[in-house]
């Protein structure tokens, strides 16, 4: 199908611009920002409801204090973030002013996301603010968020944004022009409907030395927009109106396109949440789950991987190790550990577990 075709009736947009493309040797560009504002104020005026979501704190921060974002430790990249942040926003606030709008910052870390309230709650905010004609630009918490707690990169944020505000596209933003199979190929892929092996080890892990993703992030964010059935585009973000035209249907950038699926709103966030470890299962297992709609119980569970507590995220992979399922567990890795294998009636008896009779239940889990 024809770009404009799919892109018909996208109304809302999660729009991430990267640090490499609002800065200059660690300096935030007005002019830069300002170009984004004039064409986000033009699709606005189109009938678009634009959501930015940017990056640059850290640069920005120290670009003011004359220092160099390498080999800091985390509180001194945090430090910088705060100073940053202040400098950011302002620049935002006065280029969307000069069209006459106004924007709310947003600062959110991945423990927004992990509780189904505060993700409510965020989604309640962001939603009153485009009923308010607001655009909200959002950035990591990056003052707060040490490792547990952190999304870790924007492109990954963006993603999570994404199925937050329930938009319909979301473009990076950055300094390449799409995804390449080869860089020394001519043009970038233009289409991308599935994500395979071969996609992510082409995405090698190298970024820029000014952002923290890179094509991994990028792949890993458009991998959990296809599991929503959604759209992303990654563009280069200095290229003339690239918002516009890509909006417009342009060949341009890379698009990658999911299977439209249709899961409720908390199977969507299930999806979007982060895994704390795995548990393996047997091909019955497989089975019940997948064709049967069975929950997961003890007895099909063969082995268990990394560490995690009741309520965290786990994935449910096969016994090659492939992912089938994804769902909140009922149980720790150290109760699974000692429950594997085993039928619910010798569960009961074992001293000290708290017994469920599902490891997982159908409604906490979507299929991979
Ligand atoms: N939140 C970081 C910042 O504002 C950017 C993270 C990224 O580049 O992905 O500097």
């Amino acid at each position: 199908m024809e770009r404009t075709e799919l892109f018909k009736k996208i109304k809302r947009v999660v729009v991430k611009i990267g640090t490499s493309s609002i800065t200059v040797d660690d300096r935030i560009a007005a002019s830069k920002i300002d170009g984004f504002a004039r064409q986000i104020s033009a699709l606005r005026n189109c009938g678009y409801e634009v959501v930015i979501v940017t990056s640059g704190a850290i640069s920005a921060g120290a670009g003011v204090l004359g220092m160099k974002r390498s080999n800091l430790a985390i509180p001194e990249k945090q430090a910088l973030a705060a100073v940053g942040q202040a400098v950011l926003m302002n620049e935002y606030k006065t280029c969307f002013s000069v069209y006459g709008s106004n924007v709310g910052q947003v600062l959110l870390t991945e423990d927004d996301m992990r509780h189904r309230t505060r993700f409510l709650n965020a989604r309640n905010t962001l939603n009153a603010l485009i009923t308010m004609n607001v655009i909200p630009v959002i950035n990591e918490n990056d003052t707060v968020a040490v490792n547990e707690i952190k999304f870790g990169d924007n492109d990954t944020l963006s993603a999570h944004v994404y199925s937050l505000v329930e938009a319909e596209l979301l473009v990076l933003l950055s300094d390449i022009d799409g995804f390449y199979n080869d860089l020394k190929d001519p043009e970038p892929v233009r289409l991308i409907n599935r994500i395979n092996d071969d996609i992510r080890s082409r995405a090698g892990g190298t970024g820029t030395t000014h952002g923290t993703g890179g094509m991994v992030t990028k792949v890993n964010a458009a991998e959990m927009i296809m599991r929503l059935g959604g759209m992303m585009v990654i563009a280069d973000g200095s290229e003339e109106s690239i918002l516009e035209r890509v909006l417009a249907g342009e060949m341009t950038g890379t698009l990658f396109v999911g299977q439209s699926v249709k899961i409720n709103s908390r199977k969507k966030w299930i999806s979007m949440r982060k895994c704390k470890g795995t548990v393996v299962i047997d091909d019955g297992a497989v089975n019940a789950i997948t064709c049967n709609k069975k929950s997961l119980l003890a007895a099909g569970i063969t082995r268990v991987n990394g560490r995690f507590v009741m309520g965290d995220i786990v994935d449910i992979v096969n016994s090659g190790d492939v992912p089938v399922a994804r769902g909140i567990v009922n149980y720790s890795s150290d109760e699974l550990e000692q429950i594997k294998g085993k039928k619910n009636s010798e569960i009961r008896r074992i001293p000290g577990i708290n017994y469920f009779d599902e490891v997982i239940n159908r409604d906490d889990f979507i299929l991979l």
